[in-house]
Formats: structure tokens, sequence, C-alpha cells
């Protein structure tokens, strides 16, 4: 039977309780446990897929097509585990499948209520996460203790601790306990009032776990552990890390959070291999070389929207011992004049919607093209490459995707005819995991080492084929398609340095301890750039 971790989130948001779950799952990992992972967001979109990356940050994707909160991208990337439809739910999901299930009449005769048909609702996602193989399921619950959306889910967690017994279930709430500078002291009134909230709803955190900057002293402890009634040791403080998330990890197994959690649950307190992360952040934290990429993208005011991919090259910086810093440019800054490009050794145009921007982002491709800038162009990035190419190469001077163009005279990149039919905007794009048979002998199989890829996609337009032959001949190379070969997946300049596009997000498989191959490529071809 799988055991229950519930972490909540109190004071203020942006604690970083998704890094400290995802820490939490890996160190349990290294304990020899297995473990799952899910997220609940308590907004009414039924999944972030339509919400600006302004509003949320990037939208991560699955392998089974779910548009997810990027919170699932630091799982899949901490953890190691794999996620899916049951790894994120917002009231949204949940509510609309409880009226779609009144409409149905699955209720019939019952007044339908928040208390229990919601809340059954809630705990029966959370025991779809459990599974005769997962030792532990770990649960964030989004939003902070206090918000009217996330009661319910409270309420739910609740019930379910309830339900598991004593040793099953465990609630860790993560508070901020912030330092005043003026009396230069740490305040644990906020945490306080916190717990306070969560206790009036009947929910007794086992364990808190305190944002700080500086060290805790003793009497902090003693008065959280007095005032929010957890026993002293299960008081944790977490300290911002200097450096990089990597260390949190580190930071939380040094207090031993990891034997207090097992402890908790009553589980073996077995020997945890650790090592392999260890060398990890050495690596991270003592790079041989640096290299400078620009990421020239519409969002450039929320590194969130582009989280993975800031991942990746972390990844890539690890396999290369090089510290990689990557800048975001504003595409519409660069619309008639690219010279801000100088100052880098490699161009990242990343995935995108709309218009805006595209002109920017077209002009950097075509610097980065005639300069012999190693680029590499991801979804929007790629279709802008083929965009850049029929424009300045073909000569076709208003080449366009049908997306920002309808009436183009030359649809270089255009949706497919089944799309046309579609009008929902939610979920209907060609998402989740897709094979694609790279072509003998191109950059792409050499980089990947192999000739049959899966990768994830998150996009409604495609290559056009009617353009496929002229791009080809001219020398836009096709690097990779659908197994079928009708869908082209990757494009490439077989002269240039490292010119690489593709259909797909690669940013969504690369993890620390398998950094993806156009990553670690674009990486490579950049430092020979610097020299
Ligand atoms: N807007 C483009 C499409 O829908 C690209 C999407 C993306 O970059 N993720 O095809």
């Amino acid at each position: 039977m799988s055991k229950h971790i519930f972490i909540t989130g109190g004071v203020v948001s942006g604690l970083g309780k998704g890094i400290t779950a995802a820490s939490l799952a890996y160190l349990l990992k290294s304990h020899g446990y297995t473990v799952a992972m899910q997220k609940f967001d308590p907004y009414l979109n039924v999944d972030p897929g339509t919400m600006s990356p302004y509003q949320h940050g990037e939208v991560y994707v699955t392998d089974d097509g779910t548009e997810t909160d990027l919170d699932l991208g630091h799982y899949e990337r901490f953890a190691g585990v794999k996620c899916d439809r049951h790894s994120n739910y917002t009231s949204g999901k949940i509510y609309s499948s409880v009226i779609a299930r009144e409409r149905a009449g699955e209720y019939l005769g019952a007044t339908v209520q928040m208390i229990p048909h919601i809340t059954d609702e809630i705990k029966a996602a959370i025991r779809s996460a459990a599974k005769p193989d997962i030792d532990i399921v770990i649960s964030e619950i989004g939003g902070t203790a206090g918000d009217i959306e996330s009661l319910p889910f409270l309420e739910a967690v609740r019930q379910f601790k309830n339900e598991a017994g004593l040793g099953n279930a465990i609630v860790i709430h993560l508070t901020l306990v912030p330092y005043i500078k003026s009396v230069g002291e740490m305040k644990t009134k906020p945490s306080q009032q916190s717990v306070s909230i969560l206790h009036n709803i009947g929910i007794f955190p086992d364990m808190l776990v305190c944002r700080t900057e500086n060290a805790m002293e003793n009497e902090q402890r003693r008065k959280l552990s007095l005032f929010c009634n957890v026993p002293d040791e299960y008081v944790i403080e977490e300290r911002d890390v200097q450096h990089s998330i990597y260390e949190v990890p580190q930071e939380l197994a040094e207090r031993q959070m990891d034997s207090k959690v097992l402890e908790l649950l009553r589980l073996p307190v077995t020997e945890s291999h650790f090592d392999d992360w260890r060398e990890l952040l050495n690596r991270v934290l003592h790079p041989e070389r640096t290299c400078r990429i620009a990421l020239v993208g519409k969002y450039a005011g929320l590194r969130d929207a582009y989280k993975s991919i800031f991942e990746s090259f972390s990844h890539a910086g690890i396999a290369l011992r090089t510290k990689v810093v990557c800048d975001m440019i504003e595409a519409e800054e660069l619309e008639t004049d690219c010279s801000k490009l100088e100052a880098y050794d490699g161009l990242l145009v990343p995935g995108g919607f709309g218009a805006r921007g595209i002109a920017g982002k077209v002009a950097a491709l075509k610097y980065a093209r005639t300069h012999r800038m190693p680029c590499l162009g991801i979804c929007l990035g790629m279709q802008c490459m083929v965009i850049e190419y029929a424009r300045n190469v073909l000569g076709y001077a208003d080449a366009d995707s049908t997306e920002f163009n309808a009436a183009t005279s030359h649809p270089v990149i255009d949706l497919m005819p089944e799309q046309r039919k579609v009008v929902q905007k939610g979920g209907t794009m060609r998402l989740g995991a897709y094979p694609c048979q790279l072509v003998a002998g191109s950059r792409a199989s050499r980089l990947y080492g192999k000739e049959l890829i899966s990768e994830r996609h998150r996009h409604r337009f495609e290559f056009n084929n009617d353009y496929r032959a002229t791009l080809e001949g001219a020398g836009l190379k096709v690097g990779g398609t659908s197994p079928d070969g009708t869908l082209v997946e990757m494009v490439e300049l077989p002269e240039h340095p490292f010119y690489v596009g593709c259909q797909f997000h690669p940013e969504f498989q690369s993890r620390p301890f398998t950094p993806h191959p156009l990553f670690v490529g674009l990486v490579e071809a950049s430092l020979k750039v610097r020299g």
C-alpha cells in the first residue's frame, strides 16, 4: 500500500514548493523507495494549456500529451519520476468531471455538493497515483493556506489523512520565516498564523519546512514548535541556496528531512545513495568554461516562461563542465538591428504562439544563418527557420505561417486538414510524445546517435510538404520526419556549424544526468565559436 505525503504552502506563494517536493522525492528515491508525484492547482482552468505564460509560466507537456504545471518539470527532472494525466489536477478538471457525471445521471436523487462529491473526486485523484509498485505518493497542493480556492483540496487532504490512519499519510507545511532587518530578527508569527489556518480546518501538519534567509536559532525553532504544535525535531530549516537549485536536495539532506519523513511514515530509514548528486553539484558549482546563449523570445520578461529550456542548458553545461549563461532578448528589439547578438556564442529561438515577435525572430535567425552562429530553433523557432529561408534564400518575400498571415502566397507552415476542422482551443493541439525517424547521415542522427527517437509536441501548425523539395533543393535539409514520412519534424543546414530546427520540444526530456543531445550539440558548437 502506498503511503502519502501532502505538501501545503503558507504565508506567501513562490516559496519553491515544487522544488522542495521534487528534492524530497529524489532523497526518498535515494533511500531505495519508489515515488510518484502529483500536483493540485486550485484555479478553474481545466489545464494550464490556454493560459498565457505571463500568468502561469511554461506549460509542461508529458509523454501522454497532458498540458501541465511547470512544477511537473521539476518532478520529472529532479526526482526522475514519470508524470502523466494523473499527475496534475486543477479545480476546473475536478469540477468538470463531477458536473459531467451529474449530467450523466450518476448521482440521481442526490444534491451534488462540495462535500462529499467534490472532495470524493479529489480523493479519487489522490488514489489514482497510488499503485502497487509505488511506496510513497507526494501530492503538492498549489496555492497558499487561506485561499478560498484551496479549501476543497485541503478538506480532501484532511479526510484522506484521517481515513488513511496514523503513519500512512502526513502533511508537510512549507512556510516562510522572514528576517526583518530593522529589528535584526527572524519572525515566526506569519508561520504561526498560517498553521493556525490549517488547524482551523482540521489539518495538523506533521512537519514544518521553513524557508529562511539565514540560519534559524533554537529560540525560533522552539517558538514554532510550541505555537504550531509540531515537535521540535520536525521543524526543518530550508535556507536559501546560494548558487543553484541543485543545492536544495543537499540542503534538505543535511537537515535529515528524508530520514525524519521516513520515521513519520513508519518506514525503515534505509541507507541512502547520494553520491551521484554530489558529483553533479560539484560540476554545477565548478564549471571550467563559459558560453553565452541568446534566447530570442516574446516573453523575455519572465524566465518561468522558458523554465525547461534554462534547465536543459544547465544539464548540457553539467555534461560539458560549462557555465551556460542564457540571456533573454525580447524579439521585437531585434526587428531592425541584430547587433545585440554579437555578444553571444549561440542562439536559441523557442516555441511560442501568435504574430508578435515573429519579425524579430526571423531577423535573428537570418543573422545566425549568415554569421555562422550556432542556432537551435524549437517548434515556432523551427517554423521561423523555414519562413526565414523561404523569404531570404528562395526569395518568396511574403512566405509565412498561416498562423500569422492566412492570405500569404507561400504558406510554408500551415495547418493539417484535420486541424482546420477543430474549433475548440483547449487540449486540441498535436500533444505529447510522437516517434520521429531521423534521416541517415543527418546531423540530427549523429547528435542523437540513433535514428528512431521519441519527442514531445505541442503545436497546431506543421511544415508544408508542398515546399519540401524546393527548400531541400535550396539547402535546408529535412533531418527527421514522422515514421510514415508525412510530417517534417527536423530541419538543418549541413554546411553551417550548427543550424538545427525541431518541431518538437526537446527541453521537456532533458535531465540532469541525461542531458538532451540537441542542447549539448548547441553548447558544444557555441564553445567552438568562442575558441
Ligand atoms: N504556434 C505554433 C503552432 O501552433 C508553434 C507552437 C509552439 O511553438 N509550441 O504550431
